[in-house]
C-alpha cells in the first residue's frame, strides 16, 4: 500500500515519516510513503479556508483526486493568546498576509516585533491532519503548548521551531532533535491519533 503526503515541506515529510515508521513496525514492506516531492509539476489549491481542518481537507482532497493514492495532509500553525491566535491559519504567509507562502524568518521577524512589549508570550502549535483514499475521510488534531521567546534559539526544525519555547521538553524547539519533539509536538499527537483510526 502506498500513502501519500500531501506535502512539499521536507521538514514535514521528515516528522511524517518518522511517526509514520514508529506506528507501523512492519514497514516498509506493507506500506511505501511518498510525498509530493516524488510527483512531477505538482501544484497546490488554493488554502482559503478559515480553520486548519478546513485547509487540511482541502488538502488531503485535492491530491487524492490528483494521484488517486490514499493521501495524508496537513495544516497546522502557530496561535498567539496575546494575538488572539494570529498567526494561526496565516502561518505560512503571516510576513505578507498574502496568497502565498512568504519567508520563515521573515514571518519569525514579524511575530518578534509585535511581541517586542508583550510580557504574555503564551502560545500553541495547532495541527489538523486528514486522511482521504477517495471513500473514507478521517481526521485528527493536536496541540502541543508553549512559549515565544525573545530572540531565535537553535537551529533545529523549521518555521517558528527557533522560538518556541516547549511546555512539555521544557526546551525550545530549535534545540531539540526531531525524536524528542515528535513525541509531544502538534503534529505528532495528531498524526498518532488519526492512525489509530485509520488502522
Ligand atoms: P502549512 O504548510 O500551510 O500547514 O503551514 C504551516 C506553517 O505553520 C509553516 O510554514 C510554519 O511556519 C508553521 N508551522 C507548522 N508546524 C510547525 C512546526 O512544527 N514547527 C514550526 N513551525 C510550524
Amino acid at each position: 500500500m502506498k500513502i501519500l503526503l500531501g506535502t512539499k515541506n521536507n521538514h514535514k515529510v521528515y516528522e511524517m515519516t518518522k511517526i509514520i515508521q514508529e506506528f507501523f513496525p512492519q514497514l516498509p514492506d506493507e506500506i511505501t510513503i511518498i510525498s509530493l516531492n516524488d510527483l512531477p509539476n505538482v501544484d497546490e489549491p488554493v488554502e482559503d479556508g478559515n480553520t486548519f481542518l478546513v485547509n487540511a481537507t482541502i488538502k488531503a482532497k485535492y491530491y487524492y483526486d490528483k494521484f488517486k493514492i490514499p493521501t495524508i495532509a496537513d495544516d497546522s500553525g502557530l496561535e498567539v493568546a496575546a494575538l488572539n491566535g494570529l498567526p494561526g491559519v496565516y502561518s505560512a504567509r503571516f510576513a505578507t498576509m498574502g496568497q502565498t507562502n512568504s519567508l520563515d524568518k521573515d514571518n519569525r521577524e514579524k511575530l518578534l516585533t509585535m511581541l517586542k512589549d508583550v510580557e504574555d508570550r503564551r502560545a500553541r502549535f495547532v495541527c489538523a491532519i486528514v486522511y482521504f483514499d477517495g471513500n473514507e475521510l478521517v481526521s485528527a488534531e493536536g496541540q502541543t503548548t508553549g512559549k515565544i521567546l525573545r530572540e531565535e534559539t537553535g537551529d533545529k526544525g523549521f518555521g517558528y521551531d527557533c522560538l518556541f519555547y516547549s511546555d512539555d521538553l521544557e526546551k525550545p524547539f530549535g534545540l531539540a532533535d526531531s525524536s524528542e519533539k515528535n513525541r509531544i509536538s502538534h503534529r505528532g499527537r495528531a498524526l498518532r491519533k488519526l492512525l489509530i483510526k485509520i488502522n
